[in-house]
């Protein structure tokens, strides 16, 4: 038992790597014993996974053997960096708040999440000054002010959404709840953060393949939809693809991703079923020669 114990302050001290620990906890009893240590899966975690706080509902075991990534970003930042108080006294009154390199205001505006930073710039849809901050200050982690989401800059992803691991929503809602007195007093961002769970699903609406069925949206309903899935603004109202009509019928001389833009059958359907509204526009209204340009500037699109 004694020989068991050094080894496992031997395994703490990070001499011996998961797979020869998975080795030698095969030999014998007394080391199989091991593997319900969890501290030595937390010195792994540390080591190996660079994980440094966990989900309380979770053992260190059960965080080492996760299979899906988290953000290693987030996951690598300490349970005290984490839930520590950051600068925000720059939001103290948003009506005025600016990026701080132009005068761009809200809805385009992020803070960054490094601990002492609290650096805010705004989005790609103005100057981008967010995503130049994270790239010369190497802070990863930036948070859109008026939804409380959480971006990661080299993971290019939203973290923390509907669909992540547990572990990764957890830390991220630990590091945006430190913005919970924010919410308190605007109205707008309150309800604009209970809209996030169906922002954050209809993002996953997206990609067209070859081979679909081309359905079209008004590029005027599609702009709203869009602003409301990166958090600029509430959710749009029905589809209105009236725009895109003379005399009930597809006006000839109308150009893709100007006009209107594209979706596949499915993901119209899917959209549709939300919002309602219409005329169902499709591919097949392309009959007849006043529409041979338009479908020539289609195939070139769907390349
Ligand atoms: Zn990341
Ligand atoms: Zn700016
Ligand atoms: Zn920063």
């Amino acid at each position: 038992m004694k020989f068991a114990l050094s080894i496992s302050l031997f395994l703490k001290n990070r001499y011996l790597s998961p797979s020869d620990f998975q080795v030698l906890t095969c030999t014998c009893k007394t080391f199989k014993s091991l593997r319900r240590e969890d501290s030595i899966y937390r010195s792994f975690c540390r080591k190996f996974k660079r994980i440094r706080y966990r989900h309380p509902a979770f053992s260190w075991k059960e965080l080492f053997h996760i299979v899906d990534p988290l953000c290693p970003h987030i996951s690598a930042i300490s349970q005290r960096d984490l839930t520590a108080a950051r600068p925000i006294e720059y939001l103290n009154d948003l009506k005025s708040v600016k990026c701080h390199d132009c005068e761009a205001s809200l809805p385009d505006l992020w803070i960054c999440l490094s601990r002492l930073c609290g650096y805010i710039g705004c989005g790609r849809g103005v100057m981008k000054h967010a995503f130049n901050h994270s790239d010369s200050e190497a802070h990863h982690l930036t948070m859109k002010i008026q939804t409380l989401e959480v971006w990661c800059y080299p993971c290019n992803t939203w973290i923390g959404v509907y669909d992540s691991h547990p572990c990764e929503r957890y830390f991220t809602k630990l590091l945006s709840d430190v913005y919970q007195p924010i919410i308190a007093q605007s109205p707008l961002i309150s309800s604009m953060v209970k809209e996030n769970d169906k922002r954050q699903r209809e993002r996953r609406i997206f990609g067209l393949s070859k081979n679909d069925e081309f359905y079209f949206v008004a590029s005027a309903w599609w702009r709203s939809w869009r602003s409301f899935l990166v958090g600029n603004a509430s959710y749009p109202p029905s589809i209105d693809n009236s725009v895109l009509l003379e005399n009930n019928e597809l006006m000839p001389n109308l150009s893709p991703m100007v006009d209107f833009h594209i979706f596949s059958k499915d993901n119209w359907k899917i959209i549709h079923d939300i919002y309602g509204g219409g005329p169902q526009i499709t591919e097949e209204s392309l009959s007849g020669p006043q529409y041979l340009h338009l479908l020539g500037q289609l195939k070139l699109w769907r390349g």
